[in-house]
């Protein structure tokens, strides 16, 4: 195994060594309580492993000795720390359970299985004994796709693919690699790097989560209008299923009737389990350029934006904050700064120009040789200048790069003083993304009214245009609220539900890139239709007759 595993948070985010520079800054709570509406912040500390009750695994013993004889005592495991890393994902709502000792959901065994062989040789065993399996990669889900939920069945066992990290091939005359499904992001982008190539996926839980995961729940990276997502990138992957393997067998243009590809992205472990992949490469880029702009308002930076993409520009990235987060973030960073001349000089700048409260950040980034980096640079710059833009230099650009992967590390510090942060993304048309992102707002900020724990408590909304396409963007949101300690669970429930129900009355999609799993099942019917669902359901019973698969996930019952 190339990344330690035990060298990972099993109940919060990254690495446990990481140090948290966030937990000591007084100023930064004080700062935060206000904004909330909260005379101060609590402290709610995070319940240790030793002190939270586990029950028995409940494979029976001839169950359990049968796998050992398959993959040998160290790849079948049942000791609290690898249950309790395995019981949930990485959402919100999973880190209030975990955080509150609640491993109702803790798998019976972890299984680590090691090649395709393994995974089909499991998978029959399990169908033939009645026992759930749950598909784990890095674990990252945030739409509770890798709780070990048994479903109909008595016990549960989740596949950690994590032993399956072998980058199997490049193929630089045909840009593409193939690689086993568990491969985390760096140890895959490191090989490709030395054949001076790269995939190009980068969400921001990339150093933490791996090729399957990013292929099974449909994922866009933060680059993805330079390389794509998911469903570009996937040439062709094996997928090990009860029923036996299905190779999808990609080529670089078929019109051989429906492409299996299809069924294997977003199936969410529900179809099968991705043991290889084959994906489109590119070189590594020689040359990048990200910076800031300045928009007076959230419309006239959406107008730049689909202006951009529709007149085809390469650009690897075009972020586009709300006002809200605008000013959050800048608030944040001058939080126990003191005010010197040069911020009052760039204030001074911002009112003589007119730019007031509803200004919006974008950051432009490109990516690829110096000529097209330029070109591409210098054509957004003029988009930007008719839409009246101001241009804020290379130092925002490259400090949102720098820290891109670092800002969920400031989860856990915020959930152990007794605030709420979770976040949700959609997408729709052009001229639809107005109209969304208000109702989505809307509701999100009432919703974190009602059930604030106290009068004149509530929340913060931050969004922005993460990723955009020619007929449409997607956006999405972050929301920061005061717990209501009674019942956290209940009102992440209620928001949840308020924003998920305007996501769906406003014409957004259920979600853009985190999945389905179980927090978005309430709403995929309404989104698929009856035939769709009765078409997906169709398709898990071929593949998967008894259901063992990720139970739960994915398809309403
Ligand atoms: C802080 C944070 C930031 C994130 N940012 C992004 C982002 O920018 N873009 C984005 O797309 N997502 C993002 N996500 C969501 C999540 O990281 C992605 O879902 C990620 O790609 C999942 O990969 P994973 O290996 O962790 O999969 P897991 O979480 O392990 O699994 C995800 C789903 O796929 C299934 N699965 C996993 N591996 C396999 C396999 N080999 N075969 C079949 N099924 C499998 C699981 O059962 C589950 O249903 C973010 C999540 C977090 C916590």
């Amino acid at each position: 195994m190339s990344i330690d595993r035990t060298k990972i948070r099993w109940n919060g985010w990254g690495w446990a060594a990481h140090r948290d520079t966030l937990s000591s800054r007084e100023d930064i709570w004080t700062w935060l309580a206000a904004e909330l509406g909260m005379p101060s912040l609590l402290a709610t500390p995070a319940r240790a492993l030793d002190d939270i009750p586990l029950s028995p695994p409940r494979l029976d013993a001839d169950a359990r000795a049968r796998l050992v004889e398959m993959l040998g005592p160290d790849r079948v495991r049942d000791d609290a720390y690898e249950r309790a890393f395995h019981a949930l994902g990485q959402s919100y709502h999973d880190l209030l359970r975990l955080r509150a000792g609640d491993l109702a959901l803790a798998p019976d065994a972890v299984l680590y299985p090691r090649g395709t062989d393994e995974v089909l040789a499991l998978l029959a065993f399990c169908a033939e004994r009645d026992i759930a399996v749950v598909p784990y990669g890095g674990g990252t889900s945030v739409v509770g796709g890798v709780n070990a939920t048994p479903g109909a069945f008595r016990s549960v066992v989740t596949l950690d693919l994590s032993g399956m990290d072998r980058l199997i091939d490049i193929d630089t005359a045909a840009r593409t690699a193939t690689a086993e499904a568990g491969i985390y992001g760096p140890v895959l982008e490191t090989g490709l790097a030395a054949k001076g190539m790269t995939l190009g996926h980068f969400p921001q839980s990339f150093e933490f989560s791996t090729l399957g995961g990013w292929i099974a729940h449909r994922g866009a990276g933060q680059n993805s209008s330079r390389y794509g997502r998911a469903q570009d990138w996937l040439v062709s992957a094996k997928l090990a299923t009860p029923k036996g393997l299905l190779d999808t067998n990609g080529f670089p243009g078929s019109s051989a009737g429906p492409q299996l590809n299809d069924i294997v992205l977003g199936s969410e472990g529900a179809f099968g389990i991705v043991t290889e992949a084959t994906v489109r490469l590119h070189p590594q880029p020689s040359a990048h350029d990200y910076r800031g702009y300045l928009f007076r308002d959230f419309a006239t930076g959406a107008a730049a934006i689909r202006t951009a993409v529709q007149d085809e520009l390469s650009a690897t990235m075009l972020r586009l904050s709300d006002s809200e987060e605008t000013r959050f973030y800048r608030a944040y960073g001058a939080v126990g700064k003191k005010k010197g001349l040069k911020e009052m000089f760039a204030q001074a700048i911002l009112d003589t120009r007119g730019f007031d409260a509803k200004a919006c950040a974008l950051i432009a980034g490109f990516e690829g040789d110096t000529a097209t980096v330029e070109t591409s640079r210098k054509h957004f710059a003029a988009i930007a200048r008719r839409f009246g833009a101001l241009p804020l230099g290379r130092s925002q650009g490259e400090r949102w790069r720098e820290g891109r992967f670092h800002g969920p590390y400031s989860r856990d510090p915020m959930m152990g003083r007794g605030l709420g942060v979770d976040t949700l993304e959609t997408a729709t048309r052009w001229p639809n993304v107005d109209a969304l992102y208000t109702a989505v707002r809307t509701a999100l900020d009432a919703a974190m009214r009602e059930t604030a724990p106290r009068p004149g408590a509530h929340g913060v909304v931050l969004a922005h245009i993460s990723h955009s396409y020619s007929d449409g963007a997607s956006l999405y949101f972050t929301y920061i609220f005061p717990r209501s300690l009674d019942d956290d669970v209940a009102q992440w429930r209620k928001i949840k539900s308020a924003a998920s129900d305007a996501i769906a009355a406003h014409g957004g999609t259920i979600s853009h890139h985190h999945g389905v799993g179980e927090d978005h099942l309430p709403w995929i019917a309404q989104e698929k239709g009856p035939l769709g669902i009765e078409v997906l359901r169709a398709i898990k019973s071929s593949l998967d007759p008894k259901g063992i698969l990720n139970p739960g996930k994915l398809i309403p019952r």
